[in-house]
């Protein structure tokens, strides 16, 4: 056997491997790129349910029918927010929608009890 040509060989795999490699920390980049405006968004969402929650009037009643009381809603809102801090998302306003990695965030937990007193 071509010992020559069977070394080519296996550069020439190596390189392949090195640009899939790079492919893949590339759609790595995306995917995690997307998932934390996913995040954002739902944060921002839950964050205007809470805020017309909050100022739609008591008296309306085809509003009540649709919209939980309002210390119901910031429960769970909060309750909400914990969860996504639990799942490993920032929810503080400095890294606000962003993938936590490992650790706490002070940030995170001095709004979450910040949050849950004024529940
Ligand atoms: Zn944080």
């Amino acid at each position: 056997m071509d010992k020559e040509a069977i070394f080519e060989q296996v550069a020439r795999v190596e390189e392949r491997i090195g640009e899939l490699y790079k492919e893949l920390a590339g759609l790595k980049e995306q995917i995690v790129g997307l998932i934390e405006d996913n995040t954002r968004l739902m944060m921002e969402n839950q964050r205007l349910k809470e805020l017309e929650a909050r100022f739609s009037s008591p008296s309306g009643e085809t509003e009540e029918k649709t919209l939980p009381p309002k210390e119901e809603a910031a429960g769970k809102g909060v309750h909400h927010l914990a969860d996504l801090y639990e799942e490993g998302f920032h929810i503080c306003n400095v890294h606000y929608g962003r993938l936590r990695g490992e650790g706490d965030c002070l940030f995170c937990i001095a709004f979450l009890n910040k949050s849950s007193k004024e529940e």
